[in-house]
This record gives C-alpha cells, sequence and structure tokens, in this order.
C-alpha cells in the first residue's frame, strides 16, 4: 500500500493534518518536527508509506539515498552552518514512535533541548 489512512505522516502528505514544510517533490517531504530536540529539526519522510526501516528493500534504494543527499541542501538552506545530526529511529527498542519512515536531522547553535 502506498498510503495507510491510519497513518499521522500519511495524513500529512495528504494535507490532512497541517505541518510547517520545508521542502516537497513527488516522492519526499520536508517539514519541522512539532517538538524540536535542536534549534533546526526538520523531518524528511518519503511520500510513500513505509512503516520502519525493517521495510526497506532494494527497492527503495534511491528513495532513501534522496533523502540523505537532500538533507544537507536542506539544512543550508536554514542556515544551519556548524553541523547537525542525522537520526532514523527503528522499531521499539529504537524508539521509533511514529511507524512511517523518517529522518530527523537536527542542527543549529549548542545547547540543545535534547540529542
Ligand atoms: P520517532 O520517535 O523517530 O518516531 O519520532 C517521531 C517524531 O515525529 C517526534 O520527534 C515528534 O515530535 C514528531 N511528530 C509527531 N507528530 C508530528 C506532527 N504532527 N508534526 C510534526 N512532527 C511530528
Ligand atoms: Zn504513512
Amino acid at each position: 500500500m502506498s498510503q495507510d489512512p491510519n497513518c499521522i505522516f500519511c495524513k500529512i502528505v495528504a494535507g490532512q493534518i497541517p505541518s510547517k514544510k520545508v521542502y516537497e517533490d513527488d516522492d519526499l517531504l520536508a517539514f519541522h518536527d512539532i517538538h524540536p530536540w535542536a534549534p533546526v529539526h526538520i523531518l524528511v519522510i518519503p511520500k510513500l508509506h513505509i512503516a520502519s526501516m525493517v521495510d526497506v528493500g532494494p527497492e527503495h534504494q534511491a528513495l532513501l539515498g534522496k533523502m540523505m543527499t537532500l538533507s544537507p541542501r536542506l539544512m543550508k538552506e536554514l542556515g544551519v552552518t556548524n553541523g547537525y545530526r542525522h537520526l532514523i529511529n527503528t522499531g521499539a527498542d529504537g524508539r521509533q514512535e511514529v511507524p512511517h519512515v523518517h529522518l530527523h536531522v537536527m542542527g543549529g547553535p549548542r545547547p540543545w533541548s535534547k540529542g
């Protein structure tokens, strides 16, 4: 299934839940995290519903590569010049709360509230 009607991030993709969008194209959406850990904290997500990294296969290689290569560009556009952190949580022990693959990208001057 490409979208899950019960998934909060699929609802953000569909515009049913508002978000502070940073970037959008046919494959990806990036928006500000609602509870930021850092001065700049965005989430980069595929529009395709993939519940977690456990569900990723070779067919997703280009999509995940696109997420990784987009994020430095977005951080630069958001004024982050001194480094940032990438984070993907996977499953219960990985403390994944939202079951739709998302790349946290956090940066900006320290101290941060978390991380
Ligand atoms: P994770 O623990 O990796 O699943 O993180 C989920 C992230 O999604 C958390 O950092 C939340 O603050 C963030 N989040 C949850 N709901 C929303 C929302 N409606 N808009 C923006 N970020 C959200
Ligand atoms: Zn989803």
